[in-house]
């Protein structure tokens, strides 16, 4: 069953508004324009509605019609607004000099005042009030600015964060402007008194899908004598102020949920949601030691909660809510290569980390003391399981000593990986990142491993090595060695052994003069080799650098292809496009110029030559850091690996040769079973960050054994299917929508 704790994006529809939206439509069905008894019907909903949404705002004068939502409430005030200041600008009015909105507004307010200026030709500058670290408005900012300003946007309360902004001050500090002033009442309806009438406010649009009534519905208040120009000219409907027949079943339910909120039957009290609101902090607290709230509870909505966690990212923390089945949102929009830090906090001086790692939960009005029960319930139980995964601390009896052979950590394509032996509890970091040194070290505490050595490929051109760091970070879990050189390699050793495991050494120089691989065998088995840069999925390293050695490259390459030969994983520095591995097989195939090399067609000076061409101009990467090579192969594959769910369900059945492989963390899998485990088709749990450890096994199948890779949403899933396939295994597919599409049958079978 899942807890939707995301009520500030949208809620459920209320059953006495899904009740009245179908009785609209079955029923009322009239058009409140025509005059026969069937629109006469509608008619008196649409007079009904109007009149409950009168005295719940409390505005028994003004305009008060029904929109399509707020956004359209907003451009509807922000247009009538501009076009009054136009017309007294061309009466020759010169005192209105800007436009003032609050820096923390919903993107609809900037957004909307920056297309009608443009539009009507007004061209006033546009100014962000300040915010403090509190989140509301710098009124003596504003009070200073008011006498120069044409209108004044102002949110009640913030979506991300539930502040709530002191309308009685900034009203104080608006008096004697001729500022019109818009009061964005979204996130307040249903929890706050916006007093329009009282204040002095022109504009204030609400939006019903924010409170219980569907989207596609809404209102605008509109003060009387407050200019107005309609946003939709036509058929004169809502008093010619808003043309377009009525969206009734939308205001028929909108209606049912303002009675709902008169009669207080549906809707907890502000003192019961300040109750809930305590339950979640405490719970919260109790999951995340050294949580912190990004905002002051005291000034904002109690139905709102936006924290963030040190050391845990909002990505992760959003994954492992949904594997407990709670649904909240980042409190920052994420894009597909990076998450973008929320502009809301950023507003509010907030550090980086906490605008990066910001995660909201909110709740509704009409949401039952059982279900935040059994959310709290769920959060510490969220904390237990990261505890448990070492990913936090743990009580000391809790420790673990287990851990894959394998572990990467990436941080904007830059790779990180962990080896260690869970039989000789020793291991080894390569390329250590400083982003990660908290997250290595935590792991090391709480798992109690020696830490033999901290490796890197090379010395970095992009970042400064974090081995110092991470060794002065975990003095307990070092090996005495002795002194160790650049790269940190042991000095007079030959190799590094993690139990049956052993660490060698081969200089590579090219990328950079010191570039060197570390080769891991098992006995006398080569497993694998982690190469640094100097061969990345779909690129070689750069060798432009004043510390490269552009003419040893070719050499380093084919000392290489003797020491590994062409099929054994090859673990790069780099990898921007989530190919986990490559072979020199997979990227002589794909790497004309490696391949030129590898076929001794090309000597030391041609290659040096042909690379250089190759890397003049590089553009930084996604991440907009330093690119480390040359791309040569596109970024993305074109081919599709996603099989729908109902595919993906009948390779389930029994007799199917299908490996089913949740690709999920164990902190999400220990929290959320996947779903038909026992129904026939063999299967595994391999997190992405352990992907490297089953690879191997995965190539060695019969060609034709469907992979199916399935993971919360899909996006993890498809990055593993395409790394299969690009490594030669053609039948990886992805879980399309993942977990998030699989029928709820199946999810609780298991
Ligand atoms: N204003 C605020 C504060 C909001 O939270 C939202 C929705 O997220 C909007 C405006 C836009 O509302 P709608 O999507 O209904 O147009």
């Amino acid at each position: 069953m899942e807890i939707y704790l995301d009520a500030n994006a949208t809620t459920p529809v209320l059953p006495q508004a899904r009740a009245a939206a179908l009785a609209v439509m079955a029923d009322a069905y009239g058009n409140p324009s025509s005059i026969h008894g069937s629109g006469l019907k509608a008619r008196a909903l649409l007079d009904e509605a109007r009149a409950a949404a009168r005295q719940v705002l409390g505005v028994p004068s003004g305009q008060l019609l029904f929109t399509s939502g707020a956004t359209e409430g907003i451009q509807t005030a922000v247009l009538s607004a501009l076009s009054a200041l136009r017309q007294r600008r061309e009466a020759g009015d010169s005192t209105v000099l800007q436009l003032l909105y609050g820096a923390t507004e919903h993107k609809a307010v900037p957004e909307a005042l920056k297309h009608w200026n443009a539009v009507l030709g007004l061209h006033l500058p546009i100014a962000a009030i300040p915010v403090g670290r509190d989140g509301r408005h710098d009124l003596a900012w504003l009070r200073a600015q008011a006498p120069s300003a044409g209108l004044v946007c102002t949110m009640a309360a913030n979506n991300e964060t539930g502040v709530i902004s002191d309308l009685d001050g900034i009203a104080d500090a608006l008096r004697g402007s001729p500022a019109l002033w818009l009061v964005d009442g979204v996130q307040a309806l249903g929890k706050l008194a916006l007093k329009p009438v009282e204040r002095g406010i022109d504009y204030a649009p609400f939006s019903g899908h924010k409170l219980y009534a569907p989207k596609g519905v809404g209102m605008l208040y509109v003060r009387e004598g407050a200019p107005f120009t309609p946003l939709l000219a036509g058929g004169g409907q809502e008093g010619a102020l808003r043309a377009g027949t009525e969206n009734m079943a939308g205001i028929a339910a909108l209606g049912a949920v303002l009675r709902a909120l008169q009669d207080g039957s549906s809707f907890a009290s502000a003192a019961t949601m300040a109750g809930h609101r305590s339950q979640l902090e405490a719970a919260l607290r109790e999951a995340f030691a050294g949580l912190v709230f990004n905002a002051p509870p005291a000034l904002c909505l109690p139905t709102t909660l936006n924290f963030a966690v040190p050391g845990l990212s909002a990505k992760l923390l959003l994954d492992l809510f949904d594997a407990a089945g709670l649904r909240v949102s980042g409190g920052s929009a994420c894009s597909a290569s990076k998450a973008q830090p929320s502009y809301v906090l950023e507003a509010m001086g907030l550090p980086a980390w906490q605008t990066a790692a910001a995660v909201r939960m909110s709740f509704g009005a009409a949401d039952p003391a059982e279900m935040i029960a059994e959310a709290c319930q769920r959060i510490r139980a969220c904390g237990a399981a990261l505890r448990a995964n070492c990913l936090v601390e743990a009580p000391e009896d809790t420790a673990h000593g287990t851990a894959p052979l394998l572990t990467r950590f990436v941080v904007d394509g830059a790779c990180c990986y962990l080896l260690a032996d869970a039989a000789s509890q020793r291991c080894v970091v390569v390329d250590p990142l400083p982003e990660l040194v908290e997250r290595l070290a935590q792991w090391l505490r709480c798992r109690g491993f020696t830490l033999a050595a901290v490796l890197d490929t090379h010395s970095h051109g992009d970042h400064a090595s974090s081995a110092a760091e991470l060794r002065a970070a975990v003095p307990a879990a070092l090996q005495a060695t002795g002194a160790v050189d650049a790269l940190g390699w042991p000095q007079g050793a030959t190799q590094i052994t993690l139990g049956a495991y052993r660490l060698s050494r081969l200089a590579l120089p090219g990328h950079t003069e010191d570039s060197t691989a570390y080769l891991l065998h098992e006995g006398t088995q080569l497993q694998l080799a982690l190469v640094g840069d100097t061969v990345l999925p779909g690129a070689l390293g750069r060798s432009d650098f004043v510390q490269s050695a552009p003419l040893a490259y070719a050499d380093s390459l084919r000392l290489l292809a003797r020491a590994v030969g062409p099929q054994t994983l090859l673990l790069p520095g780099h990898d921007y496009d989530n190919r986990f591995a490559c072979t020199l097989a997979v990227e002589a195939a794909a790497q004309p110029l490696l391949a030129g090399v590898l076929q001794g067609q090309l000597d030391a000076a041609a290659f040096a030559a042909a690379k250089a061409a190759l890397e003049q101009d590089l553009a930084p990467t996604a991440y907009q850091t330093m690119a480390c090579g040359a791309r040569v192969d596109a970024a993305t594959p074109a081919v599709c690996v996603e099989l729908p769910v109902a595919r993906a369900q009948a390779l389930q059945q029994a007799g199917s040769a299908a490996l089913l492989v949740d690709v999920r963390e164990p902190y999400e899998q220990q929290l959320g079973q996947a779903p038909g485990l026992d129904d026939g088709a063999s299967s595994q749990a391999v997190p992405l960050s352990g992907l490297l450890n089953a690879l191997p096994q995965w190539l060695a199948l019969p060609a034709d054994t469907p992979v199916v890779f399935y993971c919360r949403s899909g996006n993890r899933s498809a990055q593993a299917a395409h790394a299969l396939r690009r490594l030669g295994h053609q039948q990886a597919f992805s879980v399309a929508g993942g977990l998030a599409l699989w029928p709820e049958r199946a999810t609780a079978s298991v």
